[in-house]
């Protein structure tokens, strides 16, 4: 590393944060520090360090600031979003609603993808309405960006791909707009881990993800982090998190810290079992499309290929004729696929979108049922088996139960 030759992102993944030796040796791990006190030699230094973090150092006074364990993650991930500064959230809800509530005040205006996680939608009727904030939701594909800014518009929210239907949005062309009028962009990157998608890179000014799921990356975490491109905004973010409280423990930073290390070598195998599910998908004769943007017949597509790396676990797909019922049964009788929200996990999971949900993004025209699956790290010919027999029982039983409707057929 001292050669001065660039370092790859593994490597840097890999090493950040990684404790000194300390007399000639030492743990590969950074150690869980927990505490909620932190002690000092004397009133001096106990005062020096007020000071020194009132003027923006990232020392702690106090356990809920974070020790060790927390700045080492923090770095690991500043360091994969290729970010100025990280931010360490509950959850990933969390971290969105920090953004919000750090960037916004009463009188301003925000404009989001209608596609964006839903809970968005829930924090704007329940705290920013009340506060006297307007969130406006848009079409990226459709609407005229440039039109919806007012003078009062301060924020831009994205996702790219978006929940449930993955529509993959121009971040370039997005954020140039946005930032040409000084409107600040704001990009969750939840999908794709911070490992083959660089919102900063493209123009957003903050990356939001829930570490909850491909960071931690194992189902036993919950976690958010915020990340910022510049100093003047991670003081902003940082007043409002200091003011919320917002602390997380060290062993779920832990937690955390060891997924980060594995997260390229997942999110590849990820990529791989669920390329070979969407193919698979998509010659079923009950189904009418698949959602993936790294099928060459995903509209997608083309952005997929210019702005991403790679491509995660989650695949979803509409039925051809089935209804919610006929969807529901097929979940019911999937073995591998556990039924449940949140993914990231080494596990598959299935669950059928909700229609409301759905009708919410402009991107989707259709009626039937959609399926979110996410594509776990199982072998897939087993995945495969699975889906198989799933879709003989919804159809079988729709036979039976509706038996003058015909089978559907491709
Ligand atoms: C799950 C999710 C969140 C919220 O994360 P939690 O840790 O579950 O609160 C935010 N954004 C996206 C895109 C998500 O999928």
């Amino acid at each position: 590393m001292s050669s001065g030759r660039p370092v790859g992102a593994a490597t840097r993944l890999l090493h950040a944060g990684a404790p000194a030796l300390r007399d000639g040796s030492g743990p590969v791990n950074v150690p869980v520090v927990r505490t909620s006190t932190v002690r000092f030699e004397n009133t001096a230094a106990h005062a020096d360090y007020h000071h020194r973090r009132a003027a923006g150092e990232r020392i702690a006074s106090y356990g809920r600031h974070g020790l060790d364990t927390h700045r080492a993650l923090e770095d690991a991930v500043t360091d994969l979003e290729g970010g100025h500064r990280a931010f360490l959230a509950p959850s990933g809800l969390a971290a969105i609603s920090l953004v919000l509530l750090a960037l916004l005040s009463p009188g301003d205006h925000a404009l989001v993808a209608d596609s964006v996680y839903s809970p968005v939608r829930r924090v704007d009727q329940t705290l920013l309405q009340r506060l006297g904030i307007t969130l406006e939701y848009f079409s990226p594909g459709q609407d005229d960006l440039a039109a919806l800014i007012r003078p009062n518009t301060r924020l831009l929210y994205l996702e790219s791909p978006s929940s449930l239907l993955y529509e993959v949005l121009d971040l370039p062309q997005l954020t140039g707009i946005a930032r040409a009028r000084g409107v600040t962009v704001v990009a969750d990157n939840t999908w794709s881990g911070g490992w083959f998608y660089k919102p900063l890179a493209l123009g957003a000014n903050i990356s939001v993800q829930a570490a909850t799921k491909y960071i931690a990356g194992h189902s036993d975490v919950m976690q958010g982090v915020v990340v910022v491109d510049s100093p003047a905004l991670a003081a902003k973010i940082g007043t409002t998190h200091e003011a919320l409280g917002l602390a997380i423990g060290a062993d779920d930073a832990y937690l955390a810290l060891r997924g980060l290390r594995t997260l390229p070598v997942r999110l590849a195998q990820h990529q791989r079992h669920a390329t070979q599910v969407a193919r698979y998908l998509q010659q079923h004769p009950q189904v009418a499309r698949v959602f993936y943007p790294a099928l060459p017949e995903d509209p997608g597509h083309a952005l997929w290929q210019r702005d991403f790396s790679g491509a995660s676990g989650l695949v979803s797909f509409a039925f051809r004729e089935a209804d919610e019922a006929a969807a529901n049964r097929f979940v019911d009788a999937l073995a591998y696929f556990g039924i449940g929200a949140s993914w990231g996990g080494y596990e598959s999971l299935a669950l059928v979108a909700q229609p409301e949900r759905l009708r919410e993004h402009s991107y989707w025209a259709g009626t039937a049922p959609v399926v979110r699956l996410h594509v776990g790290l199982e072998d897939p010919q087993d995945l495969i088996a699975d889906l198989t027999q799933a879709f003989g029982k919804a159809e079988v039983a729709r036979e039976g139960q509706v038996g003058k409707r015909p089978l559907a057929v491709a």
